[in-house]
């Protein structure tokens, strides 16, 4: 059941089918106005001093804004925050192992190659120690406007023993994907506990 302040339109989250044989007097933790919640769950202003108790005072979550998302909303923002967040970690463990393993040699960027829908790409030469073999490859990520200008210099990381897998240098290129990733995932997280968290506190006798 769900009460709203009178004055605010805050909504409260009632547990039981029944507030009491007489009517209880609560205060807003919100706007701190003084009602009576009557056994209807009808509410009304009541300014007399004596009241019963604060509904709960997490101000935080009780917003009507956040009252709004129903609770398989929240659940579903913590499944796809646990999965973005275990995808990014994911990202960052396995671009720590390529790079334990990689070579780096430095490398010049000779084209940029137009991706469709995902901007430009770097074309990267480069030469590899063990073969001492010149290799060609575009880059992985792509972006609008283009990353890296033609004739840049750049550290290209490759597997030794199969050097066509290959990619450059940096925070973009190496780990932007791994950390929007984690970071968007833990948001989603975080707020999906959160609003559960509102929904429990919410209840009182
Ligand atoms: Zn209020």
């Amino acid at each position: 059941m769900k009460v709203q302040c009178p004055n605010c339109k805050t909504r409260y989250k009632m547990s039981g089918s029944k507030t009491s044989e007489k009517e209880s007097k609560v205060i807003c933790p919100k706007c701190l106005t003084r009602f009576s919640i009557m056994p209807d769950f009808k509410t009304k202003k009541d300014t007399s001093a004596e009241y019963d108790y604060y509904l709960p005072r997490n101000k935080k979550f009780v917003s009507t804004a956040t009252g709004h998302i129903p609770q398989w909303g929240a659940w579903i923002l913590i499944f796809v925050g646990a999965l973005l967040l275990m995808g990014g970690v994911w990202w960052f463990v396995d671009t720590q192992r390529f790079l334990a393993k990689a070579q780096s040699s430095p490398g010049i960027v000779i084209d940029l190659i137009e991706i469709e829908d995902a901007g430009t790409a770097p074309k990267v030469r480069f030469r590899e120690k063990t073969e001492n073999s010149e290799i060609v490859f575009v880059s992985k990520s792509s972006s609008s406007p283009p990353a890296h200008r033609k004739g840049q210099s750049v550290t290209v990381f490759y597997e030794p023993k199969n050097p066509e897998n290959a990619t450059i240098g940096g925070f973009y290129s190496l780990w932007l994907f791994p950390t929007v990733f984690s970071f968007v995932g833990a948001m989603s997280l975080i707020y999906g506990i959160g609003l559960v968290i509102s929904r429990s506190t919410r209840h009182f006798k």
